[in-house]
C-alpha cells in the first residue's frame, strides 16, 4: 500500500504516520526526518538546509524530488511506504506522480489531517515544551515566529495539492483535533473504503 498523509504542522502527521507504517509493517518516509540527519552533519548542504529548516521555510523542490526518489527506490520500500512531509508543493506532487507512474505505481489512498489553524499553534508549542521537559532535543522549528511561516506555506503551497487528489478519487480527509486513538481509527477506516 502506498499512502501520503496531508496536514499542517502540528497537525499529528507524525504520530499518525508512526502508527500507520507498523499496522501495515510498511516504512514511514518524514522528509522531515531525512532532512534533520542531513541538517545535523556539518557539509556545506548541511548547513543550507538547517538554515531553512530554522526559518520554516521550505527546501528547493529538486533537491527533495532527489531525496524521495532515491528513499522510494530502496528494497523495503518496494511493497509500500506512508509518505509523510511530501508532496509539500504542486512541482513536488507532479514529480511523484511521473516517479510513480514510471515504475508502473501509483498512490492508493491521500490522507488528509483537518485541523484549525489557531489550534496548531498551541499544539506545537507544547511538543516543544514537553520535548525539553524530557530532555529530548526541541526542533530548531517549533518556536512562533518559524510556525507562522511554516503554516503560511501549507496554506498557499501545500493545501491545493488537496484539491488535486480529491479530483483523482484518492482523498480521504479527517478531523484531526480527535483524541490519538479516534484520529487512528477513522484512518484506519479511510485506508479501506
Ligand atoms: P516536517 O518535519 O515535515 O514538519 O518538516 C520540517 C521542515 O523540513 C519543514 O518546515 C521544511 O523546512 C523541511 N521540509 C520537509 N519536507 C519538505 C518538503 N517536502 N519540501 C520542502 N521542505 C521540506
Amino acid at each position: 500500500m502506498r499512502l501520503l498523509l496531508l496536514g499542517p504542522p502540528g497537525a499529528g502527521k507524525g504520530t499518525q504516520a508512526i502508527h500507520l507504517a507498523e499496522r501495515l509493517g510498511i516504512p514511514h518516509l518524514s522528509t522531515g526526518e531525512i532532512l534533520r540527519a542531513v541538517a545535523s552533519k556539518g557539509t556545506t548542504i548541511g548547513r543550507e538546509v538547517a538554515g531553512i529548516m530554522q526559518r520554516g521555510a521550505l527546501v528547493p523542490d529538486d533537491l527533495m524530488v532527489t531525496i524521495v526518489r532515491d528513499r522510494i527506490a530502496q528494497s523495503d520500500a518496494r511493497s509500500g511506504f506512508i509518505l509523510d512531509g511530501f508532496p509539500r508543493t504542486i512541482t513536488q506532487g507532479m514529480a511523484l506522480e511521473k516517479i510513480l507512474d514510471s515504475a508502473g505505481l501509483r498512490l492508493d489512498r491521500v490522507l488528509e489531517l483537518k485541523v484549525d489553524g489557531a489550534m496548531l499553534l498551541d499544539r506545537i508549542l507544547k511538543r516543544a515544551a514537553d520535548a525539553k521537559a524530557s530532555g529530548l532535543m526541541e526542533r530548531a522549528d517549533d518556536n512562533e515566529e518559524a510556525l507562522r511561516v511554516r503554516l503560511d506555506l501549507y496554506r498557499k503551497q501545500t493545501e491545493p495539492l488537496s484539491d488535486y487528489y480529491r479530483s483523482k478519487g484518492i482523498l480521504r480527509s479527517v478531523d484531526g483535533l480527535q483524541t490519538i486513538e479516534a484520529v487512528s481509527h477513522v484512518l484506519w477506516e479511510a485506508i479501506n473504503t
